[in-house]
């Protein structure tokens, strides 16, 4: 089987994935584990070209010949996969985040690519698994993260005044499950009672148990028939089960995270950051480097993101 050969460690996937058939062998296993179909009209009988490094459809529409990257977050990249996955690993398995510079001088990438990279690589650590609710014990609390302003596309003028209202953090709502461990997290306009429940109502199965701490924007749940516990961090952080130290201790990782790696996240951004770190929070018990990995590249699939989208300069490339 191919699968033992395949890398466990930084080393070996640097030289595994620095022969391109290896990472087109590895990349085609999980993005199409049921056998490669053709992206645009589903065909199963597509034949692989040698020469060109891709496949062709037998059907007559546009986009007969297609690469594995297509429909991916590596689409219309003229890197090589052995860039592409040597970042996606790294990134997968730094603690505390790799930031632009670091892969820029550790894969030859300039700073501005390896920054689009790994904006795009954080797609492929969002979790796939909100569509189903948490249920049980739960643990929510809101943070507030950074300096600078929310919206990004905002005039100077704007900007200024928003300044001046002393609207310069960025909210950040925070979900921990106490059965599984799983962390979501969702940047939020402000933290008024109508959006905090919202969210909440979004991602938690009622009747479960929510913790919290006595902020006003949590009162009500218990109408919304959930077990509602609250501590009052004036008074106390912990009284018996009664705590959200679980989702405080993802706060501090993030913020590690933010401080030590990424410097100065615009708001814009934040909640991709904030998906990386749940991913690597979400997956780091009982799993190892090639595991985290192999996940991500199974969900590089249907996720994707311009330049353009990213920054608002329409007509500029980062490679
Ligand atoms: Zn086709």
């Amino acid at each position: 089987m191919a699968n033992q050969t395949e890398p466990k460690t930084l080393q070996q996937a640097i030289i595994y994935f620095s022969n391109p058939k290896n990472c087109l062998t590895y990349l085609t296993a999980r993005r199409w584990p049921d056998g490669v179909t053709c992206p645009t009209c589903g065909r199963d009988d597509v034949s692989f070209l040698e020469k060109q490094n891709k496949w062709q459809c037998k059907s007559a529409h546009k986009q007969r010949q297609f690469s594995a990257k297509v429909g991916t977050i590596f689409e219309d990249s003229p890197l090589g996969l052995d860039k592409w996955l040597a970042a996606v690993w790294l990134i997968v398995n730094a603690k505390n985040g790799v930031s632009s510079y670091e892969i820029h001088r550790g894969l030859g990438v300039t700073q501005k690519t390896a920054w689009f990279m790994l904006q795009r690589i954080r797609l492929a650590m969002q979790s796939g698994s909100f569509l189903k609710k948490m249920n049980g014990h739960v643990e929510v609390d809101e943070t507030f993260v950074g300096g600078k302003f929310r919206n990004m596309h905002a005039s100077k003028k704007q900007k200024l005044q928003l300044a001046e209202k002393g609207d310069t953090k960025t909210a950040v709502l925070g979900m921990l499950d106490r059965t599984t461990r799983e962390v979501r997290t969702k940047v939020i306009p402000n933290v008024k009672r109508a959006t905090l429940q919202a969210e909440i109502l979004k991602q938690i199965v009622p009747v479960g148990t929510v913790y919290t701490d006595s902020h006003y924007g949590y009162d009500g749940l218990k109408a919304a028939r959930f077990i509602h516990k609250t501590v009052n961090h004036l008074e106390e952080y912990v009284r018996g089960d009664v705590h959200t130290q679980g989702i405080e201790n993802f706060w501090s990782l993030l913020k590690r995270t933010l401080n030590g790696t990424y410097v100065a996240v615009e708001p814009f951004h934040l909640e991709r950051y904030a998906d990386e770190q749940a991913f690597r929070f979400n997956n780091r018990k009982g799993k190892k480097d090639a595991d985290r990995f192999m996940l991500a590249l199974s969900q590089v699939t249907g996720r994707r993101l311009t330049y353009a989208e990213l920054t608002g300069k329409v007509g500029e490339s980062a490679f």
